[in-house]
């Protein structure tokens, strides 16, 4: 969603898909990152530069209106004074929301959601006037009036029942002719506030929308041509994975790999709808498809990292034959709301990660009343995701002997078999991936997936 251009593949993709395709979309590229900056700007320092910002946002929302309306295929200009309004209302209204915050010197989660939403009201509404002015009968959705969710800003929960019952009106159109555009991550509460899914979420709008609507496919577009192997920035060998299965995705979308939003898989199990991963860029590419019974030519299927994490490790000697000391330590991370990753335990020990934003002074105070503490900071998870990879003889043993060079500071077998995971020192990382991966994948696949 960066320029002119991309905007007109996006359109020419949602057009060839026929009718009864609905679109969804995120905000044009750092515009999101942009608006939230704002916000942290007004509230700390000064309204000026917040409100700089914000002009900045306007500026780059005008250019690629009046780039797009300078294409050869536009055959109807009408809506660019639509587009020139909408985009001043909307940098008025994040200005007043700046001043707001700027006054206050506060930023609430709820007014963080008003203000990070800006970017997908103004793109899915410039891109349907878009789309009208090359001939496809678009009808902008306002979100808001679609997605309702739960309160909880920031991470808001989708209300199923409400969606399900909005998503008529979407799908009354649809059945018209017309070409739905909606922007993904926002929504509103049931008191009309508006809330956000979390950050990448526009993935996990089109999902949810694509079970409210009984769709027979859900495509992801972005700029790489699926899932793949691996990190490609640091693996120039990984390729892209042709089939996943659901919970190899997730698993994969929750170990690092930065695609998929990890809950647009959610919904699309529960009606086994296949979701497709697909590059603007490259059209014609396959990408990744992920469906229920995925065909995997190999065990691992993909080595997903995650660097900068924590790990924290609880020794007790008490621990040796007694009962409750696992359930004594989580319930110290309950309390202060720390959300454990990855987890592994002996007789006398149990080790456990966490992200490395996590404020964990009050944790450690609290572990040190019953067991001994250490913590690890500067290290990288790495996960070998896969299906039945412990049922299939030797993965481990490939694993490491992968590994052997590598200090490995925590191993740990998911329960569904689907999931290996290592803890390293950060700056071992990418080399252990780059093992791991000569190792799972010796041969490039054939062109199409390369
Ligand atoms: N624009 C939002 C974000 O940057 C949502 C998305 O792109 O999926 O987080
Ligand atoms: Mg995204």
């Amino acid at each position: 969603m960066a320029d002119a251009q991309a905007w007109k593949r996006v359109l020419d993709i949602a057009g060839a898909s026929g009718a009864g395709t609905i679109t969804v979309v995120s905000a044009t590229s750092g515009t999101t990152n942009s608006l939230i900056l704002a916000a942290e700007t007004a509230r700390t320092g000064s309204l000026k530069e917040a409100q700089r910002i914000s002009a900045e946002i306007g500026d780059k929302h005008r250019k690629l209106i009046s780039s797009f309306f300078a294409l050869p295929e536009v055959t109807d200009r009408s809506g660019s004074q639509t587009c020139e309004q909408h985009i001043a209302a909307l940098i008025s209204l994040l200005d007043n929301y700046l001043l707001g915050i700027h006054t206050l010197g506060e930023l609430s989660p709820k007014s963080l959601d008003a203000v990070s939403s800006i970017g997908e009201r103004l793109s899915s509404f410039l891109l349907a006037e878009c789309a009208k002015a090359i001939g496809i009968p678009a009808v902008w959705i306002d979100a808001a009036e679609v997605m309702k969710t739960s309160s909880e800003y920031g991470k808001a929960a989708p209300d199923m029942d409400a969606l399900f019952e909005r998503a008529r009106r979407v799908a009354h159109h649809s059945a018209n002719g017309r070409y739905p555009i909606m922007g993904g991550f926002y929504g509103s509460d049931a008191s009309g506030t508006i809330t956000t899914l979390g950050r990448g979420g526009s993935d996990y709008s089109a999902s949810l929308i694509g079970l409210a609507l009984g769709a027979s496919a859900i495509e992801i577009w972005t700029d790489v041509s699926g899932m793949y192997t691996s990190d490609p920035r640091f693996v120039p060998r990984a390729f892209s994975i042709k089939e996943l299965s659901f919970s190899e995705a997730a698993e994969l979308a929750y170990f690092g790999a930065k695609v998929l939003h990890p809950a647009t898989i959610q919904p699309a199990v529960e009606k086994n709808i296949p979701v497709y991963v697909k590059n603007t860029f490259e059209p014609e590419h396959p990408g990744t498809r992920i469906f229920s019974d995925a065909d995997a030519d190999s065990p691992v299927r993909a080595i997903a990292f995650k660097k900068d994490i924590t790990v924290i490790t609880v020794i007790s000697s008490r621990m040796l034959l007694a009962w409750g000391f696992l359930a004594k330590v989580f319930a110290i991370f309950e309390k202060h709301q720390v959300s454990v990753d990855l987890v592994s335990t002996s007789e006398v020990s149990i080790s456990m990660t966490v992200d490395k934003k996590t404020r964990l002074d009050a944790v450690q105070k609290e572990l040190e009343d019953i067991a001994s503490v250490k913590i690890y900071h500067n290290q990288a998870l790495i996960s070998l995701v896969g299906k039945n990879m412990m049922q299939s003889k030797g993965v481990a043993a490939k694993a490491f002997d992968a590994l052997a060079e590598f200090p490995i500071r925590m191993i740990s077998q998911g329960s569904s078999d689907i999931n290996l995971s290592v803890v390293v020192e950060n700056e071992h990382a990418v080399e252990a991936v780059l093992a791991l991966h000569d190792t799972f994948f010796p041969n490039l696949p054939s062109p199409v997936n390369a």
